[in-house]
């Protein structure tokens, strides 16, 4: 017997929110964004999933190229551009678009004469003031790749600080579309929040990421109601169960203690299978089908959960961490973050079964 945590990933899961983005993009071409080992799923489930996109984007160059060793021929477009001169080569070898969103980066292309020719995608600083240029400069690194023979084409960008707000790109888009007015070239601006949220916003092509693994970019809309499906399922079992009396304690440091007589169960999954630590007692979980709670504080190994509400519970019943029954940002939200950090802490030990 193996210890019996497990993640479920459903490509297709992944195809449905996929299909539901292409719907709500207005004709425009979708990249499925990947990065993050696909978002915490697996780069060839990720792969498996979104076959019908238009492109695929990441950060990671050996990720690209594991890619395109997996036969994925489409476009790649990696989001923070080349690091270093080795980069642009792997780009030009590989076919890989690249962000620039800093003079270093102009710099390495243009100390490139010949070559493949590389497709860019420049980034505008719409507000976030993280990555890309502001309008001025925008515009004259516009204007050096554009001069660039081993350049081949360059896409406009940018990526919104609020779009999961209301009103949230109000004040980015139409400084993005002042810096941009008049410059040839496609656009690129919406991740998932504003694909959803702000459907002007679609341009030329969106860059969905959350979304297509079945999670709301939106702290207050759920994913369900949205129309997406969870693509990650964690899933483990009950290892043993003990009937507390009034007074007991549960777990490090005694954080919980039960006021009435009560069974707890334990199950095999803590947070070095990537269930966040900081959950608190009263996190959502399910139990033999039956919606209860956690009590006391996640360990490396285990957590417990309330089994008043599920009798019938005992040693090996079926525990789900998230997924269809228990959403991953129900789970998130208790912890204090969102479920982008759940699904990309995902542990290695935690073995994967990729659903048909
Ligand atoms: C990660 C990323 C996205 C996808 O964002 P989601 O919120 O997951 O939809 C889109 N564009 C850029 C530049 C990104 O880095």
């Amino acid at each position: 017997m193996s210890r019996p945590i497990e993640a479920l990933i459903s490509p297709s899961a992944m195809r449905h929110n996929l299909a539901l983005a292409r719907s709500r993009a207005a004709g425009a071409r979708v990249w499925a964004v990947v990065k993050a080992n696909g978002y915490g799923h697996g780069l060839t489930n990720a792969l498996a999933g979104f076959g019908a996109a238009d492109g695929l984007a990441l950060v990671e160059f050996e990720m690209a190229v594991r890619l395109r060793e997996a036969g994925w021929r489409g476009p790649l477009l990696m989001l923070e551009g080349a690091f270093d001169a080795a980069d642009v080569r792997t780009a030009a070898e590989h076919r890989l678009s690249l962000v620039v969103h800093e003079p270093g980066q102009v710099a390495l292309l243009s100390e490139r004469p010949s070559g493949e020719p590389i497709e860019a995608f420049l980034k505008f600083n719409s507000g976030m003031n993280r990555l890309g240029f502001r309008a001025e400069a925008f515009r004259e690194a516009h204007a050096r790749l554009c001069a660039l023979p081993t350049v081949a084409g360059v896409t406009l960008m940018t990526h919104f600080a609020n779009a999961d707000l209301p009103g949230g790109v109000d004040a980015a888009l139409p400084a993005f579309e002042a810096a941009a007015r008049g410059l040839p070239g496609p656009r690129s601006l919406a991740n998932s929040a504003a694909l959803l949220g702000h459907p002007s916003t679609a341009a030329d092509s969106v860059r969905p990421g959350i979304m297509l693994y079945g999670a709301s970019p939106f702290a207050d809309r759920s994913a369900a109601s949205l129309g997406l499906r969870p693509a990650m399922t964690l899933r483990s079992r009950l290892i043993a169960v003990q009937a507390l009396v009034p007074g007991d304690a549960v777990g490090y440091g005694s954080a919980f203690v039960a006021d009435r007589p009560m069974r707890i169960g334990v199950v095999a999954c803590g947070y070095a299978d990537g269930f966040p630590r900081h959950a608190p007692t009263g996190t959502p979980v399910q139990v033999d089908g039956r919606r209860t709670r956690t009590v006391g504080r996640v360990a490396m190994d285990m957590l417990m959960v309330d089994l008043t509400p599920v009798p019938s519970a005992g040693v090996g019943s079926a525990v789900e961490l998230w997924g269809e029954a228990v959403p991953i940002d129900e789970v998130a939200s208790a912890a204090g973050t969102i479920g982008y950090e759940l699904m990309c802490a995902l542990a290695p030990r935690v073995p994967v079964t990729v659903l048909a």
